[in-house]
């Protein structure tokens, strides 16, 4: 299974991976991105890290 990281130093709260996969990132009161979970199976999360604007997001 991967391991999705959300750098929360990074990440601007564009809202993009909660968007992108609900079931994955979620954006909490304080304004940034959290991982609930480290899998998707309808989602290719390398690529949804790929489009973070900030780079905020790793997948391993
Ligand atoms: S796409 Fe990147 S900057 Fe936008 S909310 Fe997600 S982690 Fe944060």
């Amino acid at each position: 299974m991967p391991r999705v990281i959300v750098d929360e130093d990074k990440c601007v709260g564009c809202g993009l991976c909660e968007q992108s996969c609900s079931e994955v990132f979620e954006i909490k009161d304080d304004g940034v991105a959290h991982v609930k979970s480290n899998s998707c199976n309808s989602c290719d999360l390398k690529e949804i890290a790929s489009q973070c604007p900030v780079e905020a997001i790793t997948v391993e």
